[in-house]
């Protein structure tokens, strides 16, 4: 879906949502033990069962640093992450980028909720045999166990991590392996919560009093609000459903704005209750200028 690149102030930082990629994934994957009956109604799926999806990222501009909360699909993509992911079209990250007057080199942190492809293989670019890396000068965070499983996958999860392409992470000195809830620097957080993944972590960007959650695939869209909406690929589901209610009650509790990665009409957030559960109310952003000069690639 094309719709202009928007974002939110933070004070004098800004939150800029940027679609990465859009794709298509099963949408028995995306919603887990619910039965089709009930999610095909809000998100009709195609001949093949696949629901549209988009990998949306979050460029956090502090005025000294560019950093990214998650890389999304990326372009370097087997066969087999093809057929999987569908992707339609190539990523308009560098583009999207590009637009705003920056270029892959101005990032400077790289944050991942997860190393799942469609978060991960953004910052992978060529030759899917033989990539290099995107962000040259970025120093990378993700949790240290995360790390662990991602690089060694079993049956279960070799088809959602890209291990041979992760070993350049590892290689490129610039890797940083977490532990559990921690500051990365001052104003953006991490908060660990397992569930879809051993090692997934949200990430809280607090700056002049307000407050930007990103809890990537514990909560991918809108539609996911509801304790059971889990994702079929989640590994540990009664994780992802702590976090997740524990999130929203916060976010009800204390006004946050959320970020989703996986809705394709909503980017922003706000979470509020109503007499059933609660309900996402989508937050007025503004569209970002457009830089006045093309950047030199
Ligand atoms: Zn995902």
């Amino acid at each position: 879906m094309d719709r202009p690149i928007q974002s939110i102030r933070l004070g004098s930082w800004e939150v800029i949502g940027l679609v990465e990629s859009e794709f298509a994934l099963d949408g028995g994957i995306m919603f887990g033990v619910v039965p089709r009956i009930m999610w095909q109604k809000l998100l009709p799926p195609d001949e093949e069962n696949r629901v549209p999806m988009e990998a949306n990222v979050f460029l956090v501009r502090t005025g000294t640093a560019n950093v990214l909360l998650d890389a999304g699909l990326g372009d370097a993509l087997s066969a087999f992450d093809r057929k999987m992911y569908a992707p339609k079209g190539s990523s308009r990250l560098e583009e999207s980028l590009g637009l705003i007057g920056l270029r892959a080199e101005d990032i400077t942190h790289v944050i991942f909720s997860h190393l799942h492809t469609d978060h991960a293989n953004g910052a992978f670019r060529g030759d899917p045999d033989r990539p290099t890396l995107q962000f040259p000068r970025a120093q990378f965070y993700v949790q240290s166990d995360e790390w662990e499983d991602a690089t060694h996958p079993d049956e279960r999860t070799r088809a959602v991590y890209v291990e041979p392409r992760l070993q350049l992470l590892g290689e490129s000195g610039r890797l940083h392996l977490l532990s559990g809830d921690t500051e990365v620097f001052p104003g953006i957080a991490v908060a660990k919560t397992g569930g879809h993944s051993v090692g997934h972590q949200g990430i809280r960007v607090t700056a002049a009093g307000e407050r930007f959650f990103y809890y990537g695939d514990v909560i991918p869209s809108r539609f996911h609000l509801k304790g059971p909406w889990v994702a079929a690929i989640d590994l540990f589901p009664r994780e992802t459903m702590k976090a997740k209610r524990a999130l929203l009650q916060e976010c009800c509790d204390t006004p946050t704005v959320i970020g989703f990665d996986h809705d394709v009409t909503v980017m922003f957030g706000r979470i509020v209750r109503n007499e059933k559960w609660m309900d996402v109310i989508p937050v007025d952003t503004a569209p970002v200028p457009v830089a006045s000069q093309s950047v030199p690639r």
